[in-house]
């Protein structure tokens, strides 16, 4: 990840905002909790800033649109569209949303989910910005970039507060490019 501009105070302040969780949501998951960090509004607004900040003007890596993984990359991808100037696509559960749309199935550790996009979220060729919290085994990411891919986006990033490196999640999203501000 490009975080040499980051401050590693600041680093070490984020990473001391997300609190482990052992055995959540079952035995054996080490739950990396971000409440904590959001509940700082020092940490929340440096968080968003930093993962904005390679996609700001100038960047060139800049965005059209930012999508965010329910639910909590609704959260950080919210505040990064915000942040600029751009609009928001939610990468939904299965179910919750009410216009036509793509669906993806993908594997997590036990038994497999679905998640939606609006089929009309992205006009063709739209560079995007995929957000979320937390990369574990990177199933779900992958599924993510793949849809908004097929409603015509392109996927300029994929970037997340927090990676579990030692679970290789970027080994699903080899060829893409992908940036953590944390790695635990
Ligand atoms: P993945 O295994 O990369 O598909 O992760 C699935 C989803 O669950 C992501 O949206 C993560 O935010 C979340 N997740 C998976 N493992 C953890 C964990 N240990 N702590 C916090 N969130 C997790």
């Amino acid at each position: 990840m490009s975080t040499d501009s980051i401050d590693t105070a600041l680093l070490e302040r984020l990473a001391a905002g997300v609190r482990d969780i052992p055995d959540y949501p079952s035995p054996g998951i080490l739950f990396k909790d971000i409440t904590p960090l959001l509940a700082d509004p020092d940490l929340f607004a440096a968080s968003v800033a930093a993962l904005a900040a390679a996609h700001g003007p100038g960047s060139g890596a800049e965005v059209d649109l930012v999508a965010g993984i329910e639910a909590r990359g609704f959260i950080f991808g919210a505040g990064v569209a915000l942040a600029l100037g751009v609009g928001f696509v939610p990468i939904r559960k299965k179910g919750k949303l009410p216009n036509a749309t793509v669906s993806a199935e993908y594997t997590l550790e036990y038994g497999t989910a679905v998640i939606e996009v609006h089929e009309d979220a992205v006009s063709p060729g739209q560079r995007v910005l995929l957000l979320d919290d937390v990369l574990a085994t990177g199933g779900t990411a992958e599924a993510a970039a793949g849809l908004l891919e097929r409603v015509g986006a392109q996927v300029v990033s994929v970037s997340f507060l927090a990676e579990l490196g030692f679970l290789n999640g970027r080994e699903r999203l080899v060829g893409r490019d992908v940036k953590s501000l944390l790695n635990f």
